[in-house]
């Protein structure tokens, strides 16, 4: 009877999955479809998860999809810069950054070398407990761990946090942000060596940071805090676009056009 129960929650939680992916899906081909371009006259930081590690669900992008992505921006004129510069000077409308966020294997194993192949400048924030090997996950090799992370900086990758352990910023106490935020700047600088000046908020969404958060940030020593959508991102970060596995070339070139500015992916 009680596994007959957790079967039925264990079943109910799938589904529930799976109706969340379904209508990001439908969501993403509406706006693409009947969504208002955004004009803007600064460049676009595009946030990926992982390259080819599907158990990542709606975050995760084929190789083949992120290699399309690269070469559609590039035929459209764009050219690739560093995540900072824009942060730091906006650029201008053709300028596109490649993010990653949470530290996934895959964006060793499969994104470096795309990158590597164009030459291009990118940016990661993995989770620092979790490359320790306290994460979510029943496989170690799912996340970067110090020597994947050590390789990638050596390759000339810019690297960011993404807090200690992924929490909602926006449903936890002051002490644990500064935990957070702290711990995970002591973890990078006792495994690497250095403790980085970037942030980019776990989930992201403008109702997981609010201003303490931001003030706790600048008070750990980040100078710069990556968030989602540019028209609904808190006062004083940096937007990003995300992108999903459902972005085949129509969403994606709709993501260029500013279509996206206003959603929030909802789902982790
Ligand atoms: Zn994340």
């Amino acid at each position: 009877m009680i596994s007959t129960a957790k079967q039925l929650v264990r079943k109910a939680g799938v589904t529930r999955e799976r109706v969340a992916s379904v209508r990001m899906c439908c969501e993403r081909h509406a706006l693409a479809a009947m969504g208002r371009p955004h004009k803007r006259y600064i460049g676009r930081i595009l946030c990926y998860h992982s390259i080819g590690q599907s158990a990542y669900g709606v975050n995760d992008v084929t190789p083949e999809k992120f290699r399309r992505h690269i070469e559609l921006a590039l035929e459209a004129g764009y050219r690739f810069v560093p995540a900072r510069d824009l942060a730091l000077n906006g650029g201008s409308e053709k300028d596109l950054a490649i993010t990653f966020d949470d530290g996934l294997r895959s964006v060793l194993t499969e994104a470096a070398p795309i990158l590597k192949e164009y030459g291009l400048p990118w940016t990661f924030f993995p989770v620092s407990e979790w490359s320790d090997n306290r994460h979510p996950f029943n496989d170690d090799d799912f996340v970067l761990g110090w020597r994947d992370i050590e390789a990638l900086l050596a390759a000339g990758a810019e690297m960011g946090s993404h807090s200690a352990t992924h929490p909602d910023f926006g449903g936890i106490e002051l002490a644990q942000m500064t935990d957070e935020l702290g711990g995970s700047r002591d973890m990078f600088q006792k495994r690497l060596g250095f403790a980085p000046e970037t942030f980019a908020i776990p989930l992201g969404q403008s109702g997981n940071w609010r201003t303490c958060a931001q003030k706790a940030a600048h008070d750990a020593g980040y100078s710069i805090i990556y968030a989602q959508a540019e028209n609904t991102r808190p006062d004083g970060t940096v937007p990003r676009t995300f992108i999903t596995q459902f972005d085949g070339d129509r969403i994606f070139k709709a993501v260029l056009k500013g279509k996206f500015d206003t959603w929030e992916e909802w789902v982790w």
